[in-house]
């Protein structure tokens, strides 16, 4: 079996270990296992959709020996070298919001549940070193009876149609479920709702030059002062608005260091923040309803300066 298609089967393992445990009346272990398992399903999901490019996608570090040695050891001539390449050679993959980067060079699906797949790395991480009881557990459960199908299914059908069976006998019943929660929190109908109320503000606000003035002066102070904010465009009004950022980091260890090195290798955004109509978006599926990353006035990579 191919390193693609291992990534799938794990894919596959986990969201169905995940299924039967996801639902509206969940206890709180059942809850934390979900996330947990549903977390590692999208990660190897998302590695599938890398490595079904080119498996070298994955690695942390491409370069000869990492690539020989992770995918290609079996059709080494001399098993002699072997030995000396796996002492160069460091297999180490990339981290889950690190595949959600790369991922979402090659499919639109990635990049529209970007802020999903985020929110559920962090998610994963609670429930892996802090205590649960500090979670929101409505808000989870939310996210994982009404999103979490949705955003995996629209991502495995851009890889491929041949991508299923991901949620075991649980296919039909979390399909409905998801259906029916996003009737009830129809999240376009409460943006629309939202967006116009601000911008309905700022027209308003406007009227008053001491009000716009302050606005700018505030917008442009915190974009000069402030390294993890960006300028965008704001979804309400169409004025400056602010991308608030979080940094992705990986570790690396140096043999001669005593603390593992951060390297910074991307950001993701966090919250939208408008001091002219004073929009403040911060929930995922509101950053993900106004396409965040689409608004930023920069066009390259985010990373943070
Ligand atoms: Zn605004």
């Amino acid at each position: 079996m191919d390193v693609a298609a291992q990534y799938l089967k794990d894919a596959q393992d986990h969201f169905a270990a995940a299924a039967p445990l996801i639902g509206l009346d969940t206890f709180p272990e059942e809850q934390w296992k979900a996330v947990i398992f549903s977390a590692i399903g999208a990660e190897k999901l998302l590695k599938h959709l890398l490595c079904r490019i080119n498996p070298c996608l994955a690695l942390k570090a491409v370069d000869f020996e990492n690539t020989v040695m992770t995918w290609h050891a079996d059709k080494v001539i001399n098993p002699g070298k072997l030995a000396d390449l796996k002492k160069k050679a460091s297999p180490d993959v990339v981290t889950f919001k690190i595949s959600v980067q790369r991922a979402a060079h090659f499919s639109a699906a990635v990049g529209q549940y970007a802020p999903f797949l985020h929110w559920l790395a962090d998610l994963r991480d609670m429930a892996a070193h802090r205590p649960w009881a500090e979670v929101n557990e409505d808000h989870a459960r939310i996210a994982l009876c009404r999103d979490l199908y949705v955003a995996i299914e629209a991502i495995a059908g851009s890889i491929s149609t041949d991508v299923i069976h991901l949620w075991g006998s649980h296919r039909s019943r979390l399909q409905a479920l998801s259906a029916a929660m996003a009737e009830k929190l129809d999240v376009s109908l409460q943006m629309a709702r939202l967006l116009k109320r601000h911008r309905d503000g700022w027209i308003e606000r406007s009227k008053d030059p001491a009000v716009v003035s302050a606005a700018e002066r505030t917008t442009h102070n915190r974009l000069a002062k402030e390294p993890y904010v960006e300028e965008c465009k704001c979804p309400a009004c169409g004025g400056i608005a602010l991308a608030i950022l979080k940094p992705d980091v990986e570790y690396s260890h140096d043999k001669n260091a005593e603390v593992p090195v951060v390297h910074v290798v991307g950001a993701s955004i966090v919250a939208i923040q408008c001091s002219f109509c004073l929009l403040r978006l911060e929930k995922y599926d509101q950053l993900q309803h106004v396409n965040a990353s689409a608004l930023l006035a920069r066009t390259d990579d985010l990373t943070v300066p």
